[in-house]
């Protein structure tokens, strides 16, 4: 076979996948070929007469070939983008969505108050952490923190693991295997915590069936399914949050579509939290909750 240059590798991979119905076929067809080329998209413009060698071109038409299928570009290349890091992912982990950011400049936001005039470092939790990518993150970006990092799937705390290490965050992050609080019940002394933080499994039965193909196919179902009604992570996290958290405190929990009341309701009944606020997403959705316990 002839060798194609990038230009014509990448009109015919652009034209693959909008015939297999993939949005925005050319933008992801220039991101599989930068990833496998190792440079970026405007590199690959201005190269675009040299031609690829019939190694890159086999790579290249695997990962298409996937891509048609609807699997996930961030499975495909084993990486994506959080908070403006870089975070490997498997299909052991749920792949961090632009919403969860949400958390973090929610974090942010109330750290320093947290930490008080002492300026004492934060004890955070990630309950459900998954790919490590807020307990990572909030460790890069609050220096005089600890965190603490839960997940039942040992597979994904070993993702979660190597992000940990490769953003040379692991002496302040630890990890426990475990369902939310139950992962520190053999800890001694017990851990206190003043900001708590989760984007838990929130989907019910019907939502989980009704999944797009490329989510249910290939995203693991552990990190998606929050019981019948959605809510069993909430439950489960607020149920034993009088337990472990030091105040002054703040949890944020990622909440999903059409939740805010029923998880208001369950925030009013533990009695802990003296104010409670929404904060919304692009698209206008309510989507983190923070409640403050003094
Ligand atoms: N905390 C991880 C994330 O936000 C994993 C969440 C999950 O698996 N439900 O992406």
């Amino acid at each position: 076979m002839t060798e194609r240059t990038i230009k014509e590798a990448l009109q015919g991979a652009s034209f693959c996948l909008h015939e297999a119905g993939i949005d925005q076929p050319r933008k992801e067809a220039e991101y599989l070929l930068a990833r496998i080329m190792n440079t970026d998209r405007l590199q690959l413009f201005l190269r675009q007469d040299e031609t690829l060698s019939h190694a890159k071109e086999a790579v290249f038409q695997d990962a298409v070939t996937r891509r048609c299928c609807e699997e996930p570009a961030a499975y495909i290349t084993g990486e994506k983008y959080f908070y403006g890091y870089r975070f490997a992912v498997t299909p052991a982990v749920l792949i961090p969505r632009p919403e969860t950011e949400l958390i973090i400049e929610r974090a942010l936001a109330v750290a320093g108050r947290l930490a008080g005039r002492e300026g004492r470092g934060l004890v955070c939790a990630d309950l459900g952490t998954g790919s490590g990518v807020l307990a990572v993150t909030l460790a890069l970006l609050l220096p005089r923190s600890e965190v603490r990092a839960v997940d039942v799937s040992e597979a994904a705390l070993k993702v979660a693991r190597l992000n940990a290490a490769a953003h040379n965050v692991g002496d302040r992050l630890h990890f426990h295997r475990g369902s939310f609080w139950d992962a520190f019940d053999n800890l001694e002394p017990r851990p206190g915590f003043n900001l708590i933080v989760s984007n838990p499994p929130y989907l019910g039965r019907r939502a989980l069936e009704n999944l797009p193909k490329g989510v249910k196919d290939y995203e693991p179902v552990q990190a998606l399914n929050g019981g019948e009604d959605g809510l069993e992570g909430y439950r489960l996290i607020l149920g034993r949050l009088a337990e472990y958290a030091l105040a002054p405190a703040v949890l944020l929990l990622e909440v999903g579509a059409g939740q805010k009341e029923q998880i208001e309701e369950l925030c009013f009944e533990t009695g802990l939290f003296r104010a409670i606020t929404w904060h919304y997403d692009l698209n206008n959705w309510p989507r983190v909750i923070e409640g403050q316990i003094s």
